[in-house]
């Protein structure tokens, strides 16, 4: 919470006057207020919620402070660590960094803002020690015949996850813990910058309060390591882009010890040179010759199964024709789409002088 938007949550904009933030604090807290809920725990959280927005937006000192945090990037507009590669990218929606978990930000180093914030406005909040990571956002390409019959797509996710050597800890197996000599065992450490100043994580210790005898030589003590997660998505059958599946469990985690979150990944369909598609329905484009279309033909046409079928055209076909392959769409919740091919009649445009005759023959048979 600590991380969310104080103007969102007042739903004013960041140029509102002390007045309008105000009326608008006084509005929702009457909406919210616990007297008018009772017994209704979403509503006494927002009414927290905009209580502690408007504590700090009404004071000009704080607001001051928050602004300047906010402009930083402080409460949203970060990117997760996680990236994937050959797969699009991830984010977090709205995510709350952990401590943890590093972000880049300057002169604030790597640590999480929710501690800088609380260390601010004295909320002394902390992430969520034991709940599971936000999701991770995933876009994958997928090939059209894939999205269509459905199948498997590889997807790499490189993601931090707790170091597998010390658990997270960062010390080495072994290891001795003592009193962190830079922070005393507080975790934080004061840091003064442009007028404020402010406690942050120990750089020591990393905000733990204590360090190793022996640093985990597998992190550097970090305790955690960036890994390349190899993960075999299924995609169903008749995928559209857009559509998306949830990995439960296998994304990042928080914190060391900490539940592992879920992927969700959003499918984008690739096109095809050959076939596209129209609902369950497919389209596609063959060639035939002009003696084929005057005198008809058996073409042979693959489907997006794999398989091909035998297509009868008559005598006299038109170009542009389209012939409809029943049953050889895609198939969706117990529907079956056809599969629709529309012939191309090839005109010849060299003729030998003895095609030449044969045509101007076969023109004067036309005439009359
Ligand atoms: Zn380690
Ligand atoms: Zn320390």
């Amino acid at each position: 919470m600590a991380t969310q938007d104080f103007y969102a949550l007042l739903g004013v904009p960041d140029s509102a006057s002390p007045d309008d933030i105000k009326k608008a604090y006084r509005k929702l807290a009457k909406q919210h207020h616990p007297d008018a809920n009772p017994n209704n725990p979403a509503s006494a959280e927002k009414f927290k919620a905009i209580s502690e927005a408007n504590s700090v937006l009404s004071d000009p000192e704080k607001k001051a402070k928050y602004d300047q945090m906010r402009r930083l990037g402080a409460f949203g507009g970060f990117g997760a660590r996680t990236s994937p590669s050959g797969g699009g990218r991830a984010r977090r929606p709205g995510a709350q960094q952990p401590m943890d978990e590093g972000i880049d930000l300057g002169d604030f180093g790597s640590f999480g803002l929710g501690d800088i914030f609380s260390s601010i406005f004295g909320k002394g909040r902390r992430p969520e020690e034991s709940g599971a990571a936000e999701p991770v956002e995933v876009s994958v390409a997928v090939p059209f015949r894939t999205a269509a019959v459905g199948g498997k797509v590889p997807m790499t996710l490189a993601m931090s996850d707790s170091c597998a050597t010390c658990g997270g800890t960062g010390a080495e197996p072994g290891a001795t813990m003592s009193t962190c000599d830079e922070c005393k065992g507080r975790g934080t450490i004061a840091f003064g910058q442009g007028g404020f100043a402010v406690q942050r994580p120990c750089p020591a210790c990393r905000g733990r309060g204590t360090t190793p005898s022996a640093r985990c030589t597998a992190c550097s003590g970090i305790g955690e390591q960036r890994t390349q997660k190899q993960i075999l998505v299924t995609v169903p059958p008749a995928t559209e882009s857009g559509t998306r599946v949830r990995l439960k469990g296998q994304g990042p985690k928080t914190r060391a010890g900490g539940q592992a979150g879920d992927i969700l990944v959003s499918f984008t369909v690739e096109p095809d040179a050959f076939f596209s598609r129209d609902g369950l329905n497919i389209h596609c484009k063959i060639p035939i010759s002009l003696s084929q279309a005057m005198l008809g033909t058996t073409a042979q046409v693959n489907t997006v199964h794999g398989s091909k079928v035998k297509l009868k055209i008559p005598a006299g076909t038109q170009s542009g024709r389209k012939f409809r392959v029943k049953g050889q769409g895609l198939e969706k919740g117990g529907q079956k789409g056809d599969q629709l091919v529309t012939v191309q009649v090839k005109i010849p445009e060299k003729l030998t002088p003895e095609q030449t005759e044969a045509f101007k023959a076969f023109a004067d048979s036309m005439k009359g």
